[in-house]
């Protein structure tokens, strides 16, 4: 997607060879423009899947999914990684260790809101080891509801992640692959050069 990329290139900052900040945009401030761009894009991509829920994970995956909710015209439920006060009964938990906090965290959502009958769609802002991922795929299966494809904002194509969901079987479709990070240098995996060489 040319206008995320271009966004990632102006305003993203390679924090060291592995982790990519994108603070402005997507993590901290939210650019409403570009993430109901991310949405159309998500549901073009996902179009015939016939999804009827989007599962994410708080915070940062919350925003693009509610905007391809918009535009499938389906619900979004994120997982929670705190506990909380209303959350209480029939939960569905995994564990997910985190890349960048160096952390376990129990995810948690209720089991009132994906069932057997669910097709879902996973939604997350970025894709590095794949952990997050597995954790709501984890979620999905203990509601026995079938899993449409995984849409993630910006994949580390050099981080495994996107490797181990492929492998296994699982529609993956990522709206930027960044191939390489460097100090004051971002590089993405040339799709169509892709295509080609294939
Ligand atoms: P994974 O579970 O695939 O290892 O990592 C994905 C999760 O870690 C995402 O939910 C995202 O919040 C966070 N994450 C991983 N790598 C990065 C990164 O380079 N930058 C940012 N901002 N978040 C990341």
């Amino acid at each position: 997607m040319e206008l995320l990329k271009e966004k990632i290139i102006k305003e993203g900052t390679a924090l060291s060879e592995s982790v990519l900040k994108v603070d402005s945009f997507l993590n901290h401030q939210i650019d409403p423009v570009l993430m109901q761009e991310v949405g159309r894009e998500f549901a073009r991509k996902f179009s015939n899947k016939n999804i009827t829920k989007i599962l994410t994970i708080e915070s940062s995956g919350i925003a693009p999914s509610v905007m391809a909710g918009l535009e499938l015209g389906v619900p979004v439920i994120f997982a929670r990684k705190r506990k909380s006060l209303t959350l209480t009964t029939d939960l569905l938990t995994s564990s997910v260790y985190s890349f960048t906090k160096q952390e376990s965290n129990e995810i948690s959502i209720s089991n009132k809101y994906i069932n057997e009958q669910d097709t879902v769609l996973i939604i997350d802002d970025f894709l590095a080891k794949g952990e997050a991922a597995l954790g709501l795929i984890d979620l999905v299966k203990q509601a026995n509801a079938q899993i449409a494809g995984i849409g993630i904002v910006i994949e580390k194509a050099f981080q495994e992640g996107g490797q181990k969901l492929r492998t296994q079987g699982y529609h993956v479709e990522s709206l930027a692959r960044i191939e390489a990070l460097e100090e004051g240098k971002i590089t993405f995996i040339n799709e169509k050069e892709e295509e080609t060489a294939i």
